[in-house]
């Protein structure tokens, strides 16, 4: 359903889905290769696509284009490792430059960010996510499995000083390997000035290192560590995601919770995903889909087709994800596919 937003003085176009849910922040995946392999998100042993599979520059660019014209705000770039993608900073400038797109962010583990930092900022990247679940070096490294800690603390700190208008740090929190961390990761971005979001673990991919049930820490047990510590006053503050905000009194720092399962948020869903393989992802918990780059390559330079797939594509999105982290995971994509 394309629908025209009620009490706007001009009709803008707007995806809407059989919920009456608006459609408008399109989670964008420039790759599925990641230099790090995080215990929880990926198998040691990664097979990545094959070029010919995935998406061009110029047909990421395009699909971003079908999404702003059709309503879409709010575009973030991820991956896999965003910054592993050749000419990342060209495809940040273009869809920056999109006119009616609200905001271009980016979701990074920070490896590269030292030396991407500046130039993503100038491209027009507003804020920038880092993803951070240890400040210790040798665990970082064993979560990551390849990792460097001293490396992304260099990218947050080029984050800050490129002046994008928000940094935030993302956490997975797993009992038993970092979760005596918490208070000091909070610790850490109020040091920086940055936020913190605290995301519950999903059951997303087979993986063989821990028992994704046994390594669960509910956003609820994280919250009463740090209101022990910071008294934690709720915030209506939200930046168009799946995030729910706590102020402390004495901090500008704002901590997040992001809560797949013990706080469902589904009736408030407005993204969608594009996998780098063009595959148009309803749902981060469900596999209806529907293939944009099959569109692409056989209408090139279509824009019609293309938005037309997009708006009957929103018919599919299912009403809410069921995950159960005892079950064997009914998703088998690991998150880099997804496009996390
Ligand atoms: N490489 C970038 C990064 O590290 O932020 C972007 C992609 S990554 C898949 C995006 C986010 O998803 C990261 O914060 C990561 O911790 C999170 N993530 C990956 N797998 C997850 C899972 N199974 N459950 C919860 N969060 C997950």
């Amino acid at each position: 359903m394309n629908a025209i937003v009620p009490g706007t003085a001009t009709p803008v176009p707007a995806l809407v889905d059989r919920f009456g849910r608006r459609v408008d922040y399109v989670r964008l995946s420039v790759t599925d290769r990641c230099d790090f392999r995080c215990v929880y998100c990926m198998a040691e042993d990664m097979q990545f696509l094959p070029r010919r599979e995935i998406l061009s520059l110029e047909e990421l660019l395009a699909a971003a284009e079908a999404f702003v014209a059709l309503g879409v705000r709010k575009i973030r770039l991820t991956g896999g490792e965003p910054l592993v993608r050749q000419n990342i900073v060209w495809l940040a400038e273009r869809i920056a430059a999109l006119p009616g797109l609200g905001e271009l962010v980016l979701t990074t583990n920070g490896s590269r960010l030292a030396k991407l930092a500046a130039p993503l900022r100038a491209a027009g990247v507003k804020r920038i996510n880092v993803s951070l679940d240890s400040l210790d070096p040798r665990r970082f490294h064993e979560l990551t499995r390849t990792g460097e800690l001293a490396g992304v603390l260099a990218g947050i700190d080029a984050a800050l000083a490129a002046g994008f208008e928000r940094v935030k740090l993302n956490s997975v929190i797993l009992r038993g390997r970092n979760d005596d961390e918490v208070l000091a990761l909070v610790a850490f971005a109020r040091e920086r000035g940055t936020d913190i979001s605290f995301i519950e673990e999903m059951p997303l991919g087979l993986i063989s290192e821990h028992d994704r049930a046994a390594s669960f820490c509910s956003s609820e047990e994280l919250r009463a560590i740090i209101a022990e510590r910071h008294p934690l006053v709720p915030s209506l503050d939200s930046t168009g995601g799946p995030s729910r905000y706590w102020r402390m009194a004495d901090s500008e720092t704002r901590v997040g919770f992001i809560s797949p399962h013990s706080h469902n948020f589904c009736h408030l869903c407005n993204r969608v995903r594009l996998t780098v393989e063009g595959r148009l992802l309803l749902c981060l918990g469900n596999e209806h889909s529907v293939d944009l780059r099959a569109v692409m390559r056989a209408q090139p330079g279509d824009t019609q087709a293309l938005r037309e797939a997009i708006v009957t594509a929103m018919d599919l999105k299912p009403e809410r994800h069921h995950f159960d982290l005892d079950a064997e995971p009914q998703i088998v994509r690991f998150m880099n596919t997804t496009g996390g």
